[in-house]
């Protein structure tokens, strides 16, 4: 977890750790003790439905945003749940503020809403191409922190993770996506120019975790260079977090025992 107010380098931060786990059934089997443990309490904040949890997703192109939410939410209904992925700002929406689009997808109470990008585009790739002047961006992250301050006295608990791959990493992944003809559509060959101003985001990544990681929205950095550790630290972050909310099944506003099914 990202101290609030630290000044963050990704750098201290190893990509290939495994906090002493090793890949195996052990890791597989705790993973799925987590997706079950997930549902269980889904369940429970669906039928509550007076709270709601958002998991923003962000790293790198190829950092496994989208098998982040393929393994990890897997066992969630779909019912009680909402996945959003935000791309470059459609007409309508880029004459809006940049949260506009983003507080309609906002879950509601009793819904799990993921993330997969968001808001942190407005500080990430907006300010690596400099989209807006420095002015405005670099006014957002307090806009950011007031509106997830918003959200959560709301009642909207915020887990927002970073996922944390090498540079190395990132290539193998992107060669993998131009070989493999079942990946060849994930190739963007914008993200082969991105790579180049992969210091630039490093940066901006730096930046936004660290002004933005507040104890209500605390930020994360999860090492993913090993896909299975990043599914096993998410999942184990969800569940913690979900357990502490400790949603309950709400009490009936009628007299149960003078119902009778006939
Ligand atoms: P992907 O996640 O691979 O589908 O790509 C989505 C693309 O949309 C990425 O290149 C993002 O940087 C870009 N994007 C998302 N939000 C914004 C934004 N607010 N402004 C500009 N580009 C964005
Ligand atoms: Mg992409």
């Amino acid at each position: 977890m990202v101290r609030p107010h630290a000044r963050l380098r990704l750098g201290k931060f190893d990509p290939d750790d495994t906090a002493g786990f090793e890949k195996g059934d052990k890791a597989q089997t705790h993973l799925e003790k987590n997706i079950a443990r997930m549902d269980e309490l889904q369940y429970r904040l669906y039928a509550e439905s007076q709270r709601a949890l958002l998991i923003v997703l962000q790293g790198m192109d190829a950092s496994g945003k989208d098998g982040t939410v393929r393994h990890v939410m897997s066992g969630l209904n779909p019912q009680g749940c909402r996945v959003t992925s935000f791309k470059v700002p459609s007409a309508e929406e880029a004459k809006h503020d940049f949260l506009w689009r983003i507080h309609q997808a906002v879950p509601a109470h009793g819904v799990i809403g993921i993330f997969n990008r968001s808001h942190y585009e407005d500080v990430l790739v907006v300010r690596v191409h400099q989209l807006v002047p420095k002015s405005v961006w670099s006014a957002r992250y307090d806009e950011i922190n007031t509106f997830e301050k918003l959200l959560t006295k709301n009642g909207v608990t915020i887990l927002k993770f970073f996922l944390h791959i090498s540079k190395a990493e990132q290539k193998e992944r992107l060669e993998e996506r131009l070989k493999d003809p079942n990946r060849n559509w994930k190739m963007n060959p914008d993200d082969l120019k991105e790579r180049k101003r992969w210091d630039d985001y490093v940066k901006a990544y730096e930046a936004a975790l660290g002004r933005c990681s507040t104890s209500a929205a605390p930020w994360f950095v999860i090492p993913s260079n090993k896909k299975w550790f990043r599914n096993l630290a998410v999942s184990q972050i969800i569940v913690e977090t979900l357990e502490r909310m400790n949603p309950k099944f709400p009490k009936p506003a009628f007299d149960i025992s003078k119902l009778k099914v006939k």
